[in-house]
């Protein structure tokens, strides 16, 4: 039988903590708690969580410089972080995301919510970079999108697809990380180096295209408002 999960929240109010542990822990997920970021620091290197659910507006280190240094840490580097932010505070979401967080969920958050981010981040875990040595060559998203860097092809069931090569690299940074939100600037810097240049303006009309070209599975490219794009997680989707 598996262990039991185990989360670290850092959170300075005790309230929100609670709320979250219980949640948590109906989903069996055990969880510590620290009231600050350097204690969330030193607490997430002794225990080693499986999760990290991560308040941004801390008494001492903010949360995105906490989760700077989760990332920089190499016992942390490939822990999933969820954040906590306030309702409408998309510069921080965009911030947090690029200082390495897995996922948000803003506050007020609903339980449905939370529990969802949470289970999608733990489930994700074994997918960070560097996991998986054919992560180089496929990007398997579900039985219906495969991603072929080898080959530099996109099938979407069992059909190829024709992408350019700025469309193919802005799909590549989605696929990488399934159910995931990544920012803008992070689809233009992986977009960066292979020989495209790619601007905030033009991101859209790119992903447009991209939508269409993909058919059915489409819709499967998000827009995150305020925040930039996810490729929903096709696992649970059916395949005919
Ligand atoms: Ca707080």
């Amino acid at each position: 039988m598996a262990r039991t999960p185990t989360a670290l929240i850092i959170e300075d109010e005790q309230d929100i903590a609670n709320l979250v542990a219980f949640h948590l822990r109906r989903e069996g997920i055990e969880s510590s708690h620290a009231k600050s970021g350097r204690r969330g620091l030193e607490m997430a290197r002794a225990c080693a969580p499986d999760i990290v659910v991560l308040d941004l507006m801390l008494p001492d280190l903010d949360g995105i410089e906490v989760c700077r240094r989760l990332r920089e840490d190499h016992a942390t580097k490939h822990t999933p972080i969820v954040m906590l932010t306030a309702r409408g505070s998309e510069t921080d979401i965009v911030h947090g995301i690029e200082s390495g967080a897995d996922d948000y969920v803003t506050k007020p958050f609903s339980a449905r919510v939370l529990v969802a981010r949470l289970r999608n981040a733990l489930r994700r875990r074994g997918d960070a970079p560097g996991a998986s040595a054919q992560e180089s060559l496929l990007t398997r998203v579900s039985g219906r999108l495969v991603v072929d860097l080898d080959r530099h092809t996109v099938e979407v069931d069992r059909t190829s697809i024709a992408l350019t090569t700025t469309e193919f690299a802005m799909l590549l940074a989605l696929a990488r990380r399934p159910g995931f939100v990544r920012t803008r600037d992070q689809i233009i810097a992986s977009v960066h180096g292979s020989n495209t240049v790619l601007s905030q303006r033009t991101i859209d009309v790119h992903i447009t295209a991209i939508r269409r070209k993909l058919g059915e599975l489409g819709p499967a490219i998000e827009t995150v408002r305020g925040v930039g794009y996810r490729l929903s997680d096709l696992a649970d989707a059916p395949t005919d």
